[in-house]
């Protein structure tokens, strides 16, 4: 339930309001907005009067909410939300982001030389997975903590914030100096992860499962929201249908979608929704002209000897190009 307070109320009385509501045992969560504040109510809503909340003179309209996810709909939060690690690396506030960077990160010259060149090429965040999930067992697992070490040190010297993916929340103290906390497809609905991933204070990059819906994908951010951490990036990577051609089938329209039933920033990956390096950038721009707001892109200084995915991944020099048109169509856009 959604109830939408009139202009100009107190503080006093938004606070005995919710004070009301929490003693019917719903959660409260208040947004203020600048020309008005809305009182989302998390929980079992059956021992509220929707007509005497409605009567109250401070109260404009109240309204149930069907979908099942609360706190990542944006009738709770009509803003966007936006995450922000520094002044250069920020997603959701209107322009693109970039995280770019290998599959694995692989060894210290393999992951510095990537993220100089990523970043001259204006990515701002390097991506580079340390823990991988893998099909096979008997192909490249990555370096684990040496890897997430590997990461820092190619932060330090370029600056650019790094993201890297979780597989289970007994590796959490690992990641403590990572600034985005990836959770990968096949860990969508890993949901005691996602409940760990809740109670920590890091933005999270939220993959949709390979075969997921819309909602599904939905209530796993509700799952890391519900839990305390509202910093949650959603991910659309391609979906399982049964074309062949592609890797995965890139849901186009979840982007729209997800960015008009939530406030969450939507970032998408062409790598792996097409495993194709000629269709990363025709991806990317149909991403940036659906809404989206951020790209992930696998980038390798020599992909031909990658230890995971180098043949989705871009050379150095085919990202500069495609990051040249990503950044035209935007300013094109004019948004
Ligand atoms: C990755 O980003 O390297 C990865 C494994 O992605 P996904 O979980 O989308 O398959
Ligand atoms: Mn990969």
């Amino acid at each position: 339930m959604i109830i939408v307070l009139k202009q100009g109320v107190s503080q006093q009385k938004i606070e005995e309001l919710s004070a009301h509501l929490e003693s019917k045992g719903v959660k409260v969560n208040t947004w203020f907005g600048t020309s008005k504040t809305v009182l989302g109510l998390i929980g079992d809503t059956s021992g509220i009067d929707i007509e005497s909340i409605a009567a109250q003179d401070i109260v404009e309209t109240v309204k149930r909410v069907q979908e099942p996810y609360k706190k990542a709909n944006r009738k709770f939060h009509p803003d966007n939300s936006v995450i922000k690690i520094n002044e250069n690396a920020v997603i959701g506030d209107g322009s693109i982001a970039i995280i770019a960077g290998p599959c694995s990160v692989e060894n210290k010259e393999q992951i510095c030389a990537v993220a100089q060149k990523v970043k001259a090429s204006g990515a701002t965040f390097l991506r580079g997975g340390a823990f991988k999930p893998r099909t096979s067992p008997y192909t490249f697992q990555g370096l684990r903590a040496e890897g997430i070490e590997l990461l820092i040190e190619a932060r330090k010297m370029t600056g650019l914030p790094i993201v890297t993916e979780i597989m289970s929340p007994t590796h959490l103290d690992q990641f403590e100096e990572v600034d985005i906390i990836q959770v990968g497809a096949r860990n969508m609905q890993n949901f005691e992860l996602l409940k760990e991933l809740g109670r920590i204070k890091k933005p999270i990059l939220l993959k949709r499962g390979l075969a997921n819906t819309i909602e599904e994908f939905l209530m796993s951010a509700e799952y890391i929201m519900s839990g305390g951490n509202e910093q949650v990036i959603l991910c659309e990577r391609g979906i399982r249908t049964f074309e062949t051609y592609t890797r995965n089938t890139l849901d186009i329209s979840a982007v729209p979608i997800l960015k008009r039933l939530s406030h969450l920033p939507v970032v998408v990956d062409p790598s792996h929704a097409s495993g194709i390096p000629w269709l990363v950038e025709p991806l990317s721009l149909a991403a940036v002209a659906a809404g989206a707001d951020g790209l992930i892109i696998e980038v390798h200084n020599d992909p031909q000897k990658a230890l995971s995915d180098g043949a989705q991944s871009l050379t150095p020099d085919a990202f500069d190009k495609i990051a040249k048109s990503i950044f035209s169509l935007k300013k094109a856009l004019g948004s």
